[in-house]
């Protein structure tokens, strides 16, 4: 694990709709300066990708081991070209139907990428994102940016501006805040470097949309903590909440006696015997859920939770990412 940095810098939190703030954010990135900035999919913490110094100072803020490749986010084809060697068919194909939006594509990664980005590793994973902010700092900069979410490794990724300052605040110079991000999850993460394109993470681009342009998509295997890892985001604990964090039903017979430190998120209305403020009632569809879920969980560890129960999701596809950043999160604790 990389030491995190000491805590050095007088955090500034800029409006992102404030004159001067996009500009302010492209000249630090222009001096290897770390920025952390609003995407579509969770708060991102950007770095020049061409640079090894720029692009270390993420794995020290963000105390990231550094055997875990970073995504890097470009404003058009053109840019991702400059990152990869190869622009296979398929992914012209899923560029054209998702970007700019939340899929990041692995592919063979170019001279122009630092090492320190992909891990070492000879790919890389490109996303175009849609999100203004995101977009007008690209515009500025025209050079790639490395930015994973912006929180300390293993934690939750922040999908508000207060939840990096909490994180991160004294480590970085300067965050943008845009406001909540409007998909709330990480993106998806596909693979298109072997014989049939595999999805390494689910996100708001499901599996099925992935078929519906490509045809065959694999499903990378189940997460374990066992072997080697495809990809370092299959890791089995990730994106944790500092409460613990369960599956399941409420059984009947707790909730009565709904104990002191135990937060709850459900897709329904609390029982009339649970403390309202410690259900939270996140709508009953993939994308509002998705939309609401990290800032739940950051609130509840704001509450001192001890526990988060959360109540099961069905077994649809249109819901995979969500299982799959929860079974992870009740991992390991
Ligand atoms: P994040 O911290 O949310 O930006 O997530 C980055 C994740 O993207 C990593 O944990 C990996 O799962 C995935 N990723 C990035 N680069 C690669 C790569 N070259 N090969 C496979 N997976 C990658
Ligand atoms: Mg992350």
């Amino acid at each position: 694990m990389t030491e995190l940095s000491k805590p050095s810098f007088s955090t500034e939190i800029q409006p992102a709709d404030t004159p001067g703030a996009l500009g302010q954010a492209a000249e630090l990135l222009s001096q290897g300066q770390l920025v952390a900035l609003p995407t579509e999919t969770v708060y991102g913490l950007a770095a020049d990708a061409r640079s090894h110094e720029a692009v270390s100072r993420i794995f020290e803020a963000k105390g990231r081991p550094a055997g875990n490749p970073l995504i890097i986010h470009v404003d058009s084809v053109g840019m991702a070209r400059d990152c990869v060697v190869t622009w296979p068919s398929a992914a012209a194909q899923l560029a054209k139907a998702f970007w700019p939006g939340p899929l990041s594509l692995v592919l063979p990664k170019a001279d122009l990428i630092p090492d320190i980005v992909t891990a070492g590793g000879v790919t890389v994973a490109v996303r175009c994102p849609v999100h203004p902010v995101m977009r007008g700092v690209l515009a500025k900069c025209s050079f790639p940016l490395a930015a994973p979410s912006a929180n300390r490794s293993t934690c939750l990724s922040p999908t508000r501006a207060e939840h990096v300052v909490d994180q991160l605040g004294g480590r970085i110079p300067l965050v943008l805040d845009g406001g909540a991000c409007a998909v709330g999850i990480e993106s998806t993460v596909l693979d298109l470097t072997g014989v049939t394109p595999t999805l390494l993470r689910p996100g708001s681009i499901s599996l099925g949309q992935l078929q519906a342009i490509l045809g065959a998509v694999e499903s990378a295997r189940p997460v374990t903590d066992a072997g080697p890892v495809k990809s370092p985001g299959q890791l089995a604990r990730h994106y944790s909440p500092r409460a613990k964090l369960e599956l399941g039903d409420v059984p009947a017979a707790a909730i009565g006696e709904a104990s002191e430190g135990t937060h709850v998120i459900a897709r329904e209305p609390a029982p009339p015997a649970w403390p309202s403020e410690r259900w939270h009632q996140l709508p009953d569809n993939p994308e509002g859920f998705a939309r609401e879920l990290y800032d739940t969980m950051h609130r509840c560890d704001q509450h001192g939770a001890e526990i988060i129960r959360v109540q099961p999701l069905p077994d649809t596809d249109e819901w995979a990412a969500l299982r799959d950043r929860l079974t992870r999160a009740s991992t390991g604790k």
